[in-house]
């Protein structure tokens, strides 16, 4: 992944500076509406990063130490961990190939009478069914919180990803597909839930410093409950504005570089690049393929003869009830997550990607595939 960033960035991010209001202010408050609008929330409550977004979220249900919170151990470890900051218990749910996506039989196969929500991620940028997901947690009584870190400008049924969502969490970390260096977001339809995340953020005080700022008269701020610094700042928020002009542009790139690795890779055997699910449309943050037993080597060979090609690639992503911070906590048996994190690897990827640097990584696949 490289970041598409530019001059009009660095000439956003100069004026924030220049305003004076570098801490959260105008600018983030224009953030929020624009991305709200854009993902079709009401809400849009800018925060650090996607991890204090996810944080934020768990504390809106009101989940605490007994319950416990069923999410995907095939993701990146911010989403069981954000889990763990509430003081409940992430369950380690399995995902389907095809996606890398929970679905409603993986997660009734690991729900029990306490489990009290379901923490579901757009994985690598293709978009889970978030109607079946809905539909089966509205029957279960259970709400659905969606990671949606690498979900921004992937599509359900023709309508982006956060759409109708209770609670969804996004990143701007430049891994993702837009960037405000580091940044996150939390949106949703709910304004009683706007309102409090919005205190949250801001180490739980009644009014805003945008709004003490604004008035002529002192105002006496009060705390209301023991809350969090969280704020994004007027400068990050100034590079996202920019950013989220250009998205529309960086995932139809990123879907026509997908496209074309498709088209080169097709009949290279043992390979399965990731596709659009039915139900949606990724925006292929993560282009990851998985190899199977017809391909010659395993991943991590491929990834030296890559690295040694000079060509940057990484393993898939990770499973997260296999590392230290998760030892002994116990999952159900996870064979679809431990197959892909152990066997699909990410290729490169990137907005000012060429054909010709497209073309080497494609020789290197179908070269040591023999073909
Ligand atoms: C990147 C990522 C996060 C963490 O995002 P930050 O903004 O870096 O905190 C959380 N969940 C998923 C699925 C991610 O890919």
């Amino acid at each position: 992944m490289v970041p598409w960033l530019g001059e009009e960035e660095a000439q956003a991010a100069a004026a924030a500076v220049l305003s004076g209001w570098v801490a959260q202010g105008p600018r983030v408050a224009a953030f929020e509406r624009a991305f709200a609008e854009r993902v079709g929330a009401e809400h849009g409550i800018a925060v650090s990063s996607c991890t204090t977004a996810l944080h934020l979220a768990l504390i809106a249900l009101e989940l605490g130490p007994g319950d416990e919170v069923i999410v995907p151990s095939l993701s990146f470890i911010a989403t069981a961990n954000a889990v763990r900051y509430v003081g409940a218990h992430p369950v380690f749910a399995d995902v389907e190939e095809a996606t890398g996506n929970l679905t409603p039989e993986t997660v009734d196969a690991v729900r029990t009478p306490r489990t009290k929500a379901v923490l579901a991620v757009h994985q690598g940028g293709v978009p889970a069914d978030v109607h079946a997901l809905r539909a089966a947690c509205a029957d279960w009584g259970l709400p659905l919180v969606e990671d949606a870190a690498c979900g921004i400008g992937a599509t359900v049924g023709g309508k982006s990803v956060g759409h109708g969502a209770l609670l969804a969490a996004w990143s701007f970390h430049p891994r993702k597909v837009i960037t405000t260096g580091e940044g996150g977001m939390v949106t949703t339809d709910d304004a009683g839930w706007a309102e409090r995340l919005r205190r949250l953020r801001e180490h739980g005080m009644n009014v805003s410093a945008a709004q003490r700022h604004a008035s002529s008269k002192p105002i006496a701020e009060a705390y209301l409950e023991v809350g969090y610094n969280y704020r994004m700042t007027d400068i990050q928020a100034a590079v996202g504005l920019v950013q989220l002009g250009k998205l529309d542009a960086i995932v139809a790139r990123r879907r026509e570089l997908a496209a074309r690795y498709e088209q080169s890779l097709a009949g290279v055997p043992g390979l399965r690049p990731v596709r659009d699910p039915r139900h949606g449309e990724g925006n292929f943050q993560s282009y990851w393929v998985l190899l199977t037993e017809d391909y010659p080597v395993g991943r991590d060979e491929l990834l030296a003869v890559l690295a040694e090609a000079g060509i940057s690639a990484r393993r898939g992503i990770m499973a997260s009830h296999l590392e230290p911070a998760y030892a002994g906590h116990g999952a159900a048996p996870l064979p679809v997550t431990e197959r892909i994190s152990r066997d699909s690897l990410i290729l490169p990827l990137f907005h000012t990607m060429t054909r010709d640097q497209q073309d080497r990584v494609v020789a290197v696949l179908r070269g040591r595939a023999g073909g």
